[in-house]
C-alpha cells in the first residue's frame, strides 16, 4: 500500500517504521523543519538536549522494546532522581515515604492519608468505576480537603488551569500509579530513564530504519488540506504540491485533522470538537552553577508564573552541556496572554520568580536561555471521557487518526506514542 503519515513525532515515526519494514510504500510530511514534534530537540554546547524535559519510567516496556528492536537499547541509562515540592516559600525533599511523613505543611495525620492515596490507588481494578468523578471529588474523599487544598488542588490547577475542577479522577490516579511503578520492589528508590544524547535520536534512529526501507521523509511540509478521491484514495496538499495514498494516517490533534478534512461526519466530528488540548511554554536556562540538589522541583504555589523546575543536570551529572541545566515549565491555555508573550516577556517573568525562589541565585550564572513553546501539549481528560473520545478508523475511508488525545486512560507519552504507532499499523493492514 501507499501510506501517507502527517506528523515526524514518535507516533508517526513508528508507525512509518512498521509499516516500511512490512514493505509498504511510506511517505511522511512534517511541518516542522525536524523531526521529532513534542520529543524534538535544539543543541547546548554540541550536545542535544530536549526541547521539553523528558524521562521514562521502568514500566515504559513499549519503548524499551522498540530500542531493543532498533539495537539501541545500551544509551536507555536509568538514574535515581531527587525530588521537590516548594510550599509555603519553602523546599520539602519529597522522594522517599519517609520524606512525605515528615513533610510539615501537612498535619501528620493527612501526610498519612495522602500516602495511603498513592498507595490505595494500585488497588482501583476498573478506572471506569471513577471516571465520572471529578479528581478534586476523588482525591478529597480519599485523603480530605486539607490534602486537596494544600497539595495536589495547585498542582492539578497548575496543569489544567481553568479547567481544574472538570479533571476526571482517572487521570491522577493513573499518574499515581505510574509513579509507583518505577520504584519496583524497594519504594524508596525511583528510577527514571534517559536517553543518551535526548530522546530525539530514538526519532533519528527510526528515520534512518525508515529510509533504509525505501520511505520517504519530508520536513518543512505542512500539509493543508485532504481531499477524498471517487477511487477511495486520498490526497494530500501542501503549499505547491500533492501527493495521493490508498491510506492516510494523521498524528496531529484532532483540531488540525478537522482544518484539514473539515466536512466530517457530524458524530465524529463532535468527538473531535470536545478535546481541549492545554498549551505549555517550556524556558530551558544554561547557568554556570548549580541551582539546587535537585532534579525535579514541583511548586505548589498558584502565585508562581511556572510548575515545574527540572534540573537536568542533577540527573544526568557527567558535564556533557558543560553547563548547568535548568528548564522552567508552565501549562496554560493558548488563550492567556502568557502564551503569546514575547520570549524576553516571558524570560523577565520567570527569572523575577527564579530569583524569589532561590535568593541566592544569581542572574549573572545565566550564560544562555531557550525558549520553546507547544500549541498541544496536553490534552485535557474531562470526566466521563472515554464517552467523546475518537476512534482510529475516521468515517472517511482510508483515513486514519492516531493523535495522543486518543491515549486514555494513560495520559500521553512517548511509550503510549509507540504504542499508539504500532496500534494505528495494526489497525490498517488488519484485513
Ligand atoms: C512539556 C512536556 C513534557 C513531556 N515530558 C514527557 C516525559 O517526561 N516522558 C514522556 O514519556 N513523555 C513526555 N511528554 C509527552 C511526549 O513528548 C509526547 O507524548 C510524544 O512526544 C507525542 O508524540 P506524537 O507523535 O503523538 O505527537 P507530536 O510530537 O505532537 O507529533 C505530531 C507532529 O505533527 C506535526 N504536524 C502538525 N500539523 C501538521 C501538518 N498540518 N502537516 C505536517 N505536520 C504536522 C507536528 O509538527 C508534530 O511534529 C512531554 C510532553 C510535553 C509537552
Amino acid at each position: 500500500m501507499r501510506i501517507g503519515i502527517i506528523g515526524a513525532g514518535l507516533t508517526g515515526l513508528t508507525a512509518a517504521y512498521e509499516l516500511s519494514k512490512s514493505g509498504h510504500e511510506v511517505t511522511v510530511f512534517e511541518k516542522e523543519s525536524e523531526v521529532g514534534g513534542l520529543a524534538g530537540s535544539f543543541t547546548v554546547n554540541g550536545e542535544s538536549l530536549d526541547k521539553f524535559y523528558h524521562h521514562i519510567f521502568t514500566s515504559d516496556t513499549i519503548l524499551l522494546s522498540l530500542l531493543e528492536d532498533l539495537n539501541a537499547l545500551d544509551d536507555m541509562k536509568w538514574y535515581e532522581p531527587n525530588n521537590a515540592i516548594f510550599i509555603d516559600n519553602k523546599l520539602f525533599s519529597f522522594t522517599t515515604p519517609l520524606h512525605l511523613l515528615g513533610f510539615s505543611p501537612l498535619k501528620f495525620i493527612n501526610r498519612v492519608r495522602m500516602g495511603l492515596l498513592v498507595y490505595w490507588a494500585k488497588f482501583v481494578k476498573n478506572w471506569k468505576d471513577i471516571e465520572g468523578m471529578t479528581a478534586k471529588e476523588w482525591i478529597i474523599k480519599k485523603a480530605g480537603k486539607d490534602v486537596y487544598d494544600k497539595v495536589w488542588g495547585s498542582l492539578l490547577s497548575s496543569k489544567f488551569d481553568i479547567d481544574t475542577d472538570k479533571i476526571s479522577a482517572t487521570w491522577i490516579w493513573n499518574k499515581f500509579k505510574l509513579r509507583g511503578s518505577s520504584r519496583g520492589k524497594n519504594i524508596n528508590k525511583e528510577q527514571l530513564g534517559y536517553y543518551h544524547g535526548s530522546f530525539c535520536r530514538i526519532c533519528e534512529l527510526l528515520c534512518t530504519s525508515i529510509h533504509s526501507h525505501g520511505g520517504k521523509i519530508f520536513t518543512s511540509r505542512n500539509i493543508n488540506q485532504i481531499l477524498n478521491n471517487n477511487d477511495n484514495t486520498l490526497t494530500l496538499i501542501s503549499e505547491a504540491e500533492s501527493f495521493s495514498f490508498d491510506k492516510v494516517i494523521v498524528t496531529t490533534p484532532p483540531e488540525v485533522l478537522i482544518k484539514l478534512y473539515p466536512s466530517l461526519e457530524p458524530n465524529y466530528l463532535q468527538k473531535l470538537l470536545s478535546i481541549k488540548h492545554k498549551a505549555n511554554i517550556c524556558m530551558a536556562l544554561e547557568l554556570t552553577e548549580a541551582l539546587s540538589e535537585y532534579y525535579w522541583i514541583t511548586i505548589a504555589q498558584q502565585e508562581y508564573p511556572f510548575v515545574l523546575l527540572i534540573e537536568q543536570t542533577n540527573l544526568i551529572k557527567d558535564n556533557r552541556y558543560k553547563s548547568h541545566i535548568v528548564y522552567l515549565s508552565r501549562y496554560l491555555d493558548a488563550e492567556n496572554k502568557l502564551f503569546s508573550a514575547s520570549d524576553e516577556e516571558i524570560a523577565d517573568l520567570f527569572i523575577t520568580y527564579l530569583k524569589k525562589m532561590f535568593p541566592k541565585f544569581n542572574e549573572k550564572s545565566i550564560s544562555n536561555t531557550t525558549i520553546s513553546r507547544a500549541r498541544y501539549a496536553q490534552p485535557v481528560f474531562f470526566t466521563n471521557y472515554s464517552d467523546k473520545l475518537p476512534e482510529l478508523k475516521t468515517p472517511i475511508e482510508n483515513l486514519y487518526l492516531a493523535s495522543m488525545s486518543q491515549i486514555y486512560p494513560e495520559d500521553r507519552g512517548l511509550n503510549y506514542a509507540v504504542r499508539l504507532g504500532k496500534q494505528i499499523v495494526n489497525e490498517i493492514t488488519k484485513m
